[in-house]
């Protein structure tokens, strides 16, 4: 038996390195996406990859407008992009900012994402690469609580 806790820590340490692999990968992804960004106005650029249950990644970048609410954020593209092709599930999302620090997805795509999934791993990183990695559910604690 007293093994058994040493292997449990083995398994979570396990688990997490897998987790901040795919991390990686999506973060690489958001990265290449932010290059495509269209935001003139601005000057902020986003990016995303969004991985699905099915294991598919899908990129966004934000794209701006002059009037302003008709821009749409690097996360909501993405997961447009997703439902878009039949997608309705998804495992994390990554999203990097031209910001210096880590910027955490708005409010409207926090509740936008957890409208296809509970939770899901998010991690976001600005340009000094600092990376904070959390979870939907982190972010949006009490969502769909009825008090
Ligand atoms: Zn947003």
């Amino acid at each position: 038996m007293g093994d058994i806790r040493g292997l449990i820590a083995r398994e979570r340490l396990f688990i997490w390195r897998l987790k901040m692999e795919i991390g990686e990968i999506l973060l690489k992804k958001a990265h290449e996406a932010m290059e495509l960004a269209y935001a003139p106005y601005s000057g902020f650029r986003v990016g995303a990859a969004l991985l699905t249950q099915s294991g598919k990644i899908f990129t966004g970048c934000n794209v701006e407008h002059a009037s302003f609410g008709a821009t749409c954020c690097a996360e909501r593209t993405a997961v447009y992009k997703a439902i878009s092709e039949g997608e309705r599930s998804f495992r994390a999302i990554a999203v990097v900012s031209s910001g210096e620090r880590p910027t955490a997805p708005c409010g409207i795509c926090r509740q936008v994402l957890s409208e296809f999934s509970d939770d899901m791993a998010v991690y976001f990183c600005g340009s000094n690469g600092e990376t904070v990695g959390t979870t939907l559910r982190g972010l949006l604690p009490m969502n769909g609580i009825a008090l």
